[in-house]
């Protein structure tokens, strides 16, 4: 499979889930009813706090109520056993026993706290009492209509909670009877005033409430709840109600409390038959239960909040990754249309590679046929002149050979010898001949190689050393001392140096000295341009035109055959170089040859044509 065939599956990246605001909607739906047990919670920490405090405060007061009427319960029996009240009994119309018995009450009533003492006949008069001097003053005053009277005639210890007839004051009322054996003389009462006991409430938000047997509010930190009735009353209640008259008004008013708003506990006081009641309003709890459930919601928003941001963040950490993973999938995708794109290319480049250097060989085969063609036919037309020069010295030779079998017939033996050195030098002329053309029309299948010039010049001038010593030609050798290396053949480049430089001789030999032969080099990007320059006559007109072709010669026929420049030229032709000729402006024959630069790099096998 070619490689631009090949498909890589490019695997898609991992890219975690985008956080979704609807799972924070539902994480706050999941939350907010926790609010509600929250809630809860709190209402029952703060409700147990107040019933607790409230407990507390109540036991107290409740302490504080029972101790103050405990210290009077047993006072009337005390005082009944008196001597000076026992007095005033016995001697009622006296007036100075009544008066003592003014002035001990008096005494007594300072010195116990209570807020009044009186001495009662068991008719109900009142004989002697602590307020004798007042104005509102008991003595003479007939109580028998009340219960704890009643109470008292009856053996037992009266206990009578009621207003004051003429004062007005709530008191709790106790009384005793005073005995004289199994005989009842008279009755002690002592009032104990009970506004006091409303004013230890203090100012706070939880309020009292102390209802008597009936449900009436006989003590309350709250005045517009004193006196209501807080359930309602049968019949003979009411009726006792009248008669005892405990309240200031005959009807009471009932108290509707309600009792979401209030939280009530009671205690019942037994020896009385009161309950004292303590209200909490629940406001108390609700405010701080408020509280709560408002941190706690501040606490859930923030928390919503808080993972609300983290949310964001990791939205955006996810969107980075995204953008990031889709910008590499781009490149990689890019990379990968452009690789295949290369391998493409690369494969037309290999293919074209191909065809060109099937074109190249081609070129050179159909150069090679072409030469080779050019050379046939250069032979067809030289085949006339070939005919010709082969026809003269073989035409010659029959004639010597004829003469001299006439001059052997005539034992002219020395003549006959020199005639048969004509005939030995003329079929020596004819194999130079043939040896020309069989060169010329050799197909030469060696490619250039890579040859050095200088010494190629070197060895030309080696082989033609004695011939030009002979004739005092002088030698300008004008070349570089670094190697020109060329693309030619070493064996063609010698002969065709060789041929250079005997074809300068040749044109030397005609004239006087001085004679001069000059080889200069002159490079230039192509390669290198070697130049011939003799001053001997030059090329006449004609020979600079047809110098080039075969057999051309201006010479004589045992000097030149006319095919060294033919040759020359076909060989230079072949390795891609040039030979021009002309004339130097200063007179004689320029040669200029010009040869590629061969390929540094580039190692040539050697050459072993044109033996
Ligand atoms: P040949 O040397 O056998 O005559 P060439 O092909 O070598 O054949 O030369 C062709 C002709 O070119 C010569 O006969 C001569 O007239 C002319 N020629 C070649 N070289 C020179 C030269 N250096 N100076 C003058 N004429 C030359």
């Amino acid at each position: 499979m070619r490689p631009s065939q090949r498909r890589t599956r490019m695997t898609p990246p991992f890219i975690p889930r985008r956080p979704r605001w609807r799972n924070l909607v539902l994480l706050a739906i999941v939350l907010v009813p926790l609010l509600w047990p929250l809630e809860q919670l709190a209402t029952r920490y703060y409700t147990n706090e107040l019933l607790e405090q409230n407990r507390q405060t109540l036991d107290l007061y409740v302490a504080n109520l029972l101790g103050s009427l405990r210290r009077y319960e047993v006072l009337p029996r005390i005082l009944g056993d008196l001597p000076a009240l026992r007095e005033a009994l016995y001697a009622a119309d006296e007036p100075r026993a009544r008066d003592s018995a003014n002035r001990l009450l008096k005494r007594l009533r300072h010195e116990t706290g209570a807020d009044v003492i009186y001495l009662m006949e068991p008719g109900g008069d009142t004989l002697a009492a602590s307020n004798w001097d007042d104005a509102d003053s008991f003595v003479g005053r007939n109580f028998a209509f009340r219960p704890y009277f009643r109470q008292a005639l009856a053996g037992r210890l009266g206990r009578f909670f009621g207003l004051g007839t003429t004062s007005g004051k709530r008191g709790y009322y106790f009384a005793s009877a005073v005995r004289d054996g199994n005989r009842i003389i008279g009755v002690v009462v002592v009032k104990i005033d009970l506004d006091h006991t409303e004013m230890l409430w203090g100012n706070t938000p939880a309020q009292l409430l102390v209802t008597d047997h009936y449900g009436v509010v006989i003590l309350t930190s709250k005045p517009e709840w004193r006196f209501r009735a807080t359930r309602a009353m049968d019949a003979e209640e009411r009726e006792q109600l009248a008669f005892d008259q405990p309240y200031p008004t005959r009807e009471t008013k009932d108290l509707t409390l309600d009792l979401t708003a209030w939280l009530i506990q009671s205690r019942e006081l037994k020896e009385t038959g009161w309950t004292v009641r303590i209200l909490a309003p629940t406001t108390q709890v609700e405010r701080p239960v408020r509280t709560v459930v408002a941190i706690g919601a501040t606490v859930l928003v923030a928390l919503l909040l808080w993972v609300g941001l983290l949310m964001q963040r990791r939205r955006h950490f996810v969107d980075r990754i995204a953008m990031e993973a889709k910008a590499r999938q781009d490149l990689e995708q890019r990379v990968q249309a452009r690789t295949q794109d290369l391998q493409a290319l690369n494969e037309r480049l290999k293919d074209e590679v191909l065809e060109r250097e099937h074109a190249q060989q081609e070129l050179v085969r159909a150069q090679d046929e072409l030469l080779q063609a050019g050379k046939l036919s250069a032979l067809g037309t030289m085949s006339a002149s070939i005919s010709h020069e082969l026809n003269q010295p073989l035409a010659a030779i029959r004639s010597y050979a004829d003469n001299a079998r006439v001059l052997l017939d005539h034992q002219r033996n020395e003549d006959a010898r020199a005639n048969l050195q004509l005939i030995s030098e003329l079929t020596g002329r004819m194999a130079s001949i043939i040896a020309h053309l069989r060169a010329f029309a050799r197909r030469d299948r060696h490619a250039p190689e890579r040859v050095a010039l200088q010494p190629a010049i070197d060895d030309a001038l080696a082989l033609l050393a004695k011939r030009r010593q002979a004739m005092g030609v002088e030698l300008i050798r004008d070349l570089p001392d670094a190697t020109l290396w060329v693309q030619a053949g070493e064996t063609r480049l010698r002969q065709v140096l060789s041929n250079l430089l005997a074809n300068a001789l040749d044109a030397l030999a005609e004239r006087p000295l001085p004679r001069r032969i000059r080889l200069s080099a002159s490079q230039h990007e192509e390669g290198v341009t070697l130049s011939l320059h003799d001053n001997g006559p030059g090329f006449s007109a004609e020979a600079l035109g047809r110098a080039r072709e075969p057999f051309f010669t201006t010479k004589t026929s045992a000097q030149g055959l006319g095919l060294g420049l033919a040759i020359c030229d076909t060989l230079i032709r072949a390795l891609g170089g040039e030979l021009s000729l002309g004339n130097h402006p200063d007179g004689g024959a320029l040669v200029s040859l010009t040869l590629r630069w061969a390929d540094q790099g580039r190692a040539f096998p050697n050459e072993d044509y044109l033996q």
